[in-house]
């Protein structure tokens, strides 16, 4: 029997965050000097991984994405891939990266069993990129996407944040970027999430906004979404037949039809990427709760769940940054490269 939520929401994927490392400092999720970070033997291993996952599968769970932080720093990341693509009731098993250390990585991933990769990129200018993530690392990424390509990955998605004034200007070479290499772009607006600590609503370029710059480029874009999708990303088609997509939490949240949980490295459950406090799942696992009191853990609180976070930011009038830095640095788990985005 699916378990629904308090409105009617089945819990239908997880999002697994496997570190809160990252190795790059992207100006919209890790703006700061200076972290707090997990204590490293709060990370849960991969047998507990799988344990909770098992039990995500038994409650109705189908599609796991792996993220972080940077899913690629967390040494051994093929052994945890290789348990999760056996189990029978896993249907889609994704990563989400910043693709720097794909080029290595790729072929193992392929090896041992991930069905789909997305790798962000937010721009094809290397001096940009230094300046938005800090770190002068276009080039890797691009010979990572290059390899997953050879590796035998196949419906490799590329995810954009779109910020105005950064990289705003590159739609279209995204576009043309994404054809290129048989990928899909899907644009992000800027969200002001944790970690967010400069956003402000005047960054945020919207779909219609984007909409309006490809359509002034391509011609008339076309919406080729199913309805009631829980699908984060609404898909388009341009007049040549390439499609792309945008992922508009800021100004048309979509709630409504979200089945995502999430786990941060160090198993603590959030039932919302706005959620301010989650169920701490390591403690009672590490106590010696039982595989059932686990299970009655995880079904109260998604039964409980009524997390509607970015529809209830958007009818907030003045709107600024979300968490206070104060409150941000004190508490890593409310930190967007913590749950995962
Ligand atoms: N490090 C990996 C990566 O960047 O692909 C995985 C983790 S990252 C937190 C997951 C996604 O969250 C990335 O696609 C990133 O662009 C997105 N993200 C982070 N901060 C965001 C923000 N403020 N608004 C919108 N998307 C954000
Ligand atoms: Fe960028 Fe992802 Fe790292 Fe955040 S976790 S800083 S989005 S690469
Ligand atoms: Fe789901 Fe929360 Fe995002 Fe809304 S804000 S789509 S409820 S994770």
């Amino acid at each position: 029997m699916a378990v629904l939520d308090t409105l009617g929401r089945p819990i239908g994927s997880l999002r697994l965050s496997v570190t809160d490392r990252c190795n790059l400092r992207c100006h919209y999720c890790m703006p700061e000097d200076e972290y707090l970070w997990l204590p490293r033997e709060d990370l849960l291993t991969f047998e507990e991984i799988i344990t909770v996952s098992d039990i995500f599968g038994e409650l109705g769970v189908d599609r796991i994405r792996l993220t972080g932080g940077e899913p690629l720093l967390r040494r051994n990341l093929p052994v945890l891939i290789e348990g999760l693509a056996a189990k029978p009731w896993l249907r889609d098993l994704a990563m989400t990266t910043n693709g720097v250390l794909l080029a290595e990585a790729a072929a193992d991933l392929k090896r041992v069993g991930l069905h789909r990769l997305t790798v962000s990129l937010d721009t094809l200018q290397p001096d940009r990129f230094q300046r938005l993530a800090r770190i002068n690392a276009l080039s890797d990424v691009l010979e990572g996407i290059d390899a997953s390509r050879r590796a035998g990955f196949t419906g490799l998605k590329l995810d954009t944040v779109v910020t105005r004034g950064d990289n705003d200007d590159e739609l279209i070479d995204l576009i043309e970027f994404a054809r290129s290499v048989d990928a899909e772009v899907r644009f992000i607006e800027y969200m002001d999430v944790g970690g967010a600590t400069s956003w402000k609503k005047d960054a945020v370029v919207t779909r219609k906004d984007m909409l309006a710059r490809i359509a002034d480029h391509y011609g008339p874009v076309t919406s080729i979404s199913e309805p009631e999708s829980s699908a984060p990303a609404a898909q388009f088609r341009l007049p040549d037949g390439a499609t792309f997509g945008i992922i508009s939490s800021t100004s048309q949240p979509f709630c409504r039809t979200c089945d995502r949980s999430r786990l941060t490295a160090d198993g603590v459950l959030l039932l919302c990427l706005y959620a301010q406090h989650g169920i701490d799942l390591r403690r009672p696992m590490r106590a010696g709760a039982s595989r059932e009191t686990l299970t009655n853990l995880i079904r109260a609180g998604w039964e409980g769940r009524a997390d509607r976070g970015a529809e209830e930011r958007l009818i907030v009038g003045d709107r600024g940054t979300y968490i206070p830095l104060k409150k941000l640095k004190k508490e890593p788990h409310l930190e967007m490269h913590t749950r995962g985005g």
